[in-house]
């Protein structure tokens, strides 16, 4: 039946957030936050979930190599890597640019390193091409005798998002009466899952630029997922926090990890986490989540990658605090 395998010890803790709700007008029993950044595995995140069930189905395929796309600061890429150390499978990683988009190499690259990956770098094409360049890589590996596994762009296929659907009921056993879970929308698989779990009218996501339709892309993968047809008009998702794009640190959002880090000790990361906040803190100010209902943010992971964005860390310590005495 099902090949998933176990990389982490569930469930991952869910937690209260008062001060940040009181700081958003919230009621103190307002607003929960459930750690998947607390995921025992390689700095924790999302993706181990997906990984959970897309590892699971490699080893039973006989593969030795996992291969994976993504940007150089990819958190599914680094927790690819360490599914690959922990399994003793070897890793290949699928990266746009050259060798040099290594030398100020930080972040999650450190950690891709560090867990023995190793990286092909595609040069600087359009990223939509990076899965074919991964085919390719493939062809290889085939050619000097490894069996490669491919694994899609953010562990987003049907069978990644199963790791999610096991997300949202764990979540639901833990809060029943859940109303609101906000989280933010990658490439899609994490919504999708939640959806299968608790249906679409409670899942919030929070769209970070990094598919070109968030919305055909969450209902594709969960219909494939629930075998019900979901139209993308049915999802709930704001297109609000992208700003200049993907990559590029939002005002809004960098406020968002700041109120999070002093109301509660949470950090956010500037690409998805801080998005999510960003989004939920919007939500309460337009209405959409009202003190009074539930509302579970989902904490994906990501912290590596606010040490890899250079706009990021420059704007944070910029804003260091100095102590003067006397
Ligand atoms: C990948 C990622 C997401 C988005 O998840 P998807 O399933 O790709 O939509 C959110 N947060 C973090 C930290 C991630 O690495």
């Amino acid at each position: 039946m099902s090949d998933k395998i176990a990389l982490s010890t569930w469930p991952t803790p869910l937690e209260p957030l008062p001060r940040l709700a009181a700081a958003l007008g919230l009621g103190e029993d307002d607003l929960w936050i459930k750690r998947d950044d607390l995921i025992g595995l390689g700095g924790g995140g999302n993706k181990v979930r997906k990984l959970e069930w897309i590892v699971g189905a490699a080893l039973a395929d006989g593969a030795d190599t996992l291969v994976t796309t993504g940007a150089a600061q990819s958190n599914h890429a680094r927790l690819t890597a360490a599914a690959g150390a922990r399994l003793g499978l070897d890793v290949v990683l699928v990266f746009p640019g050259t060798p040099d988009s290594a030398t100020d190499g930080s972040g999650n690259l450190v950690l891709d390193s560090l867990f023995g990956a190793r990286i092909f770098w595609a040069g600087d094409g359009v990223p939509s091409a990076l899965a074919g360049v991964a085919d390719d890589v493939c062809r290889r590996l085939c050619r000097d005798g490894a069996r490669p596994y491919p694994i899609p762009f953010g562990g987003s296929s049907p069978l990644g998002a199963r790791g999610y659907v096991d997300g949202g009921e764990e979540l639901l056993a833990q809060l029943p009466d859940m109303d609101h879970v906000v989280v933010a929308l990658g490439s899609g698989g994490t919504m999708a899952g939640l959806i299968g779990a608790v249906g679409e009218r409670r899942v919030l996501g929070v769209h970070c630029g990094a598919v070109a339709d968030p919305a055909a892309t969450v209902a594709d993968l969960a219909g494939a997922l629930t075998g019900r047809s979901i139209g993308a008009d049915s999802l709930r998702i704001r297109t609000d926090q992208v700003g200049a794009g993907y990559a590029v640190l939002h005002e809004p959002v960098l406020e968002a990890m700041q109120l999070a880090a002093t109301t509660e000790g949470i950090v956010l990361d500037p690409v998805y986490t801080g998005r999510a906040m960003a989004g939920l803190i919007a939500a309460v100010r337009d209405g959409d989540i009202r003190s009074g209902r539930r509302t579970v943010f989902l904490h994906t992971g990501g912290l590596p990658g606010l040490f890899g964005h250079t706009a990021a860390v420059r704007r944070t310590v910029g804003a260091l605090h100095s102590y003067s005495a006397g």
